[in-house]
């Protein structure tokens, strides 16, 4: 009996208009999750099988816990022998090992010249396992264990009570977007759910050295790396923001160096967004948590930019943003404590309510477009993959 993976992707029948779309970039996805673990990947009607070459089952399981579009997943047993009794007594075999007390079987039948319909299969097997087993019944509702038996044209396919996938949309099926990524908790929070729905993300990073260390970089690398781990692999766009925020310090009031510094940000994503065919800018701005995330900044903030700005961590609370950062493990890394640039540069009393034409009036202080365009045209990409091992952060993971 061979042992192998069995995905089922009838849960993306419900996006019916893109359903092969969807279907596509999900069979990419897991090839690519599974590239180096020498299994071999076929895909048959509605299903995919992913049989092993290799003692590295556990492996595999946990690269498909990251793959975004798999709502759950069965391990199962295959036999290639049809004869009714072989199965039963496989099947026994099988559940003799498993603790429960009640359980259903459940039959598919595709191959029509089984002698049995799926009903009569599922008492005969339930019948087999009655008398074999003691203290089991069956219960239909809501049974402990459920037994499937797929009666396919190639091969019988025996498995349990599914695992459970992770859900969300194929990385990649929503288009593009560019996630404003700091060292701190809640971007990385904020893409992760981006991936969710399918937007393959680019990252932008700025950076204000000599103010800012290589050490708070290598945290940003290290942080879109395990976001790689959901969106395969991550084009980090490195941008050199100390010019413009020091030409910010010396011309504007400080009340709003951070409303116009953010301004210059939301300008650059937008530019860089666009040059790399993103549809959307993702950061994590959460509602109220700083003086630029008051909803009267945000509007000031946000009309620089056309582009849709999706912020998924707007209305969560801190602590349930820290949840999720722990359950993605991004946590850990994000706590590490090197200043951002966000961080440097911040006045003593940043406006709540900054006034479109204040923001407006003070930017006409010097020329910010020069600068914008020296940051873009000379800005630093770095390719950054899940599994490879970088050099500059491998003490920071
Ligand atoms: P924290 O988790 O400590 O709140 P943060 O990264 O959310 O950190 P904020 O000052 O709240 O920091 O910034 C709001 C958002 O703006 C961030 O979530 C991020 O999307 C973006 N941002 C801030 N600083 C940078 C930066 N240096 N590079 C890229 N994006 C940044
Ligand atoms: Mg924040």
């Amino acid at each position: 009996m061979e042992k192998l993976i069995l995905i089922k992707y009838g849960e993306l029948s419900t996006k019916k208009a893109n359903i092969n779309l969807f279907l596509k970039q999900l069979k990419d996805n897991v090839s690519y999750a599974l590239q180096a673990k020498h299994v071999a990947i076929k895909f048959d009607k509605g299903r995919m099988f992913i049989s092993f070459k290799e003692d590295n089952f556990r492996e595999v399981v946990e690269e498909l816990r990251h793959v975004f579009g798999i709502h759950e997943f069965e391990i199962a047993y295959k036999l290639t022998n049809k004869d009714a009794e072989d199965i039963a007594t496989s099947v026994l075999n099988l559940v003799k090992s498993k603790e429960f007390n009640t359980f259903k079987v459940i039959t598919k039948r595709s191959d029509k010249n089984f002698p049995f319909t799926s009903m009569d299969f599922s008492k005969k097997i339930g019948g087999v396992l009655l008398k074999n087993i003691p203290n089991i019944r069956v219960d239909v509702h809501n049974p402990e264990l459920l037994v499937h038996v797929e009666l396919r044209m190639d091969a019988v396919y025996i498995y349990f009570n599914s695992e459970v996938g992770i859900g969300g949309y194929p990385v990649g099926v929503a288009g593009k977007g560019m996630l404003m990524l700091s060292g701190g908790i809640d971007s990385p929070v904020a893409g992760y759910m981006a991936i969710k729905r399918g937007v393959k993300l680019e990252c932008m990073y700025f950076e204000s050295p000599p103010h800012t260390s290589i050490e708070a970089k290598n945290k940003v690398i290290a942080l879109a790396q395990k976001l790689a781990l959901y969106n395969n692999e991550i084009k980090l766009h490195v941008i050199k923001f100390t010019d413009i925020q020091t030409t910010i310090y010396q011309n504007c009031p400080h009340e709003y160096l951070i409303t116009i510094m953010r301004r210059m940000m939301y300008r650059i994503a937008e530019r860089v967004a666009r040059m790399n065919n993103c549809k959307i800018v993702v950061n994590g701005e959460s509602i109220g948590q700083v003086a630029s995330q008051t909803l009267t900044s945000m509007n000031v903030i946000n009309e620089v930019v056309r582009i849709p700005v999706i912020r998924p961590v707007a209305c969560f609370d801190k602590l349930e943003i820290i949840d999720i950062a722990k359950k993605i493990d991004t946590y850990e890394t994000s706590i590490l404590p090197f200043e951002d640039c966000c961080t440097i540069f911040v006045p003593e009393h940043p406006v709540i309510n900054p006034t479109f034409e204040s923001a407006r009036e003070y930017e006409k202080l010097f020329d910010y477009e020069d600068l914008l365009y020296k940051a873009i045209k000379n800005h630093e990409v770095i390719k950054i993959s899940a599994k490879e091992k970088h050099e500059e952060f491998k003490d920071l993971l």
